[in-house]
C-alpha cells in the first residue's frame, strides 16, 4: 500500500466575490484558483510558487479554513476540509502571510493560551520546548511587541506547532526579511522536517524553492503550471544562454537553424539562446565565428528556476 498524501488537492476553485457596484468582467468577481489539484507527500518539504497574486494566500486560507472555496475538494492527512474540518484543523499548523499578534502578551503566554485553545492539558504542553526550537527561549517573557520582526517570525512559527501537526504550511515565511533571518527560517525548516514534519512553503522566491524544497508546483494566474521533484524541473530548462561581444560592429545579426534566439544587445553585443541537449556553446561560437564575427569576450549562464519559470509562464517572475 502507497502511503496516503499528507495534503490532497481536488480541483480547487476560488471566485471572489465582486466589489460592490462593479462592471463589465469584474462584475463577475476574481477567479483566483482555477481548478487545481495536487498532492503534498508526506515527508517533503514542498514548494508551492509564483508570482504575487498567483493564488498562493487563496490556497493556503482555504486549507487553513479562513476562505470559503467556490468548488473542488481538499483532505489535509486524510481528513476532508468540509465534512471533517476538526480533524483537518488539528493536522495542519499555519503560518500566515500576514503578522497579527496581540502585542501584550508574551511569547510564552502566546503558546500558552494556544494550547488552551486546543484543548491540550497544561502538563501536556510544550511551550518551553517550542521557545527553545525556534531560539526564543531568552524571550520567554519579554512582551511581543518588543519582538523584532524575525522574532516574532519565529513565534508564529512556535505557535503553529503548539498541537503538534504533522503538516506545517509557511505562507511566504521569508517575504521582505533579511538575509540573516531567511538563513535562521530556512535552518528552522529543515530541523522540523528532518523530525518527520511535511512542510508546505508558499514563495515567489525561486532561489528558495530550488535550496529547501524536494518538490516544487507552480502556479500562475490561479492554474498549476508544473508539479515536479525540483531536480526535474530544473532540466526542464533546456534552453541555455551564450552571450559574446565582438571586436568590431555586428553588420548582420547571424542567424542558424540550430539557435532558437538570437538578440543584439548592441553594436557589439549579442546574445544567442539555444537547446542544450542539441548544441554545445563552443559550436555556437564556431557558427557564429563561420559567419564572420571575431569574438572578443563570451560568458554562457547556467540554466536555474527562473529560466523554468520564465519558459513555463512566459513572464519573468
Ligand atoms: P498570492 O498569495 O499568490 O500572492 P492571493 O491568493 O493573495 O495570491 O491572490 C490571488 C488573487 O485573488 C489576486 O488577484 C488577489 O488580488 C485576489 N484576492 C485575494 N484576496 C481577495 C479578496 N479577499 N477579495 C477579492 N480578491 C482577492
Ligand atoms: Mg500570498
Amino acid at each position: 500500500m502507497s502511503t496516503p498524501p499528507a495534503i490532497r488537492i481536488d480541483n480547487l476553485v476560488k471566485r471572489y466575490a465582486a466589489p460592490k457596484g462593479a462592471k463589465g468582467e469584474e462584475a463577475q468577481g476574481k477567479l483566483a484558483l482555477n481548478g487545481v489539484s495536487f498532492d503534498v507527500p508526506q515527508g517533503s518539504i514542498f514548494g508551492l510558487l509564483g508570482p504575487n497574486g498567483a493564488g498562493k494566500s487563496t490556497l493556503i486560507n482555504i486549507l487553513a479554513g479562513l476562505v470559503n472555496k467556490t468548488s473542488g475538494s481538499a483532505e489535509i492527512w486524510g481528513f476532508d476540509i468540509d465534512s471533517q474540518r476538526r480533524n483537518a484543523s488539528r493536522a495542519i499548523g499555519i503560518v500566515p502571510q500576514e503578522i497579527v499578534f496581540d502585542p501584550f502578551f508574551t511569547p510564552y503566554e502566546v503558546l500558552e493560551n494556544q494550547g488552551g485553545f486546543y484543548g491540550i492539558p497544561k502538563k501536556d504542553r510544550r511551550s518551553d520546548e517550542l521557545l527553545a526550537a525556534v531560539r526564543l527561549a531568552d524571550k520567554r517573557n519579554a512582551y511581543a511587541r518588543t519582538l523584532s520582526g524575525g522574532m516574532k517570525r519565529r513565534l508564529l512559527v512556535a505557535k503553529a506547532m503548539v498541537h503538534s501537526p504533522p503538516i506545517l504550511v509557511l505562507d511566504e515565511p521569508t517575504a521582505g526579511v533579511d538575509v540573516e533571518l531567511r538563513r535562521q527560517l530556512w535552518e528552522l525548516v529543515t530541523e522540523m522536517n528532518r523530525e518527520g514534519v511535511t512542510v508546505v512553503l508558499t514563495t515567489h522566491y525561486l532561489e528558495e524553492a530550488e535550496e529547501l524544497c524536494d518538490r516544487i508546483a507552480i502556479i500562475n494566474h490561479g492554474e498549476l503550471i508544473a508539479n515536479k521533484p525540483t531536480r526535474e524541473l530544473i532540466e526542464m530548462a533546456r534552453e541555455k544562454i551564450v552571450r559574446v561581444e565582438t571586436e568590431a560592429d555586428i553588420s548582420a545579426t547571424p542567424a542558424h537553424e540550430t539557435f532558437t534566439k538570437v538578440e543584439r544587445l548592441d553594436d557589439r553585443a549579442l546574445e544567442v539562446t539555444y537547446d542544450k541537449d542539441k548544441l554545445s556553446a563552443g559550436q555556437v561560437l564556431a557558427i557564429l565565428q563561420e559567419q564572420g564575427l571575431t569574438i572578443e569576450d563570451v560568458t554562457t549562464r547556467e540554466a536555474d528556476l527562473e529560466d523554468v519559470f520564465v519558459q513555463l509562464t512566459g513572464t519573468g517572475a
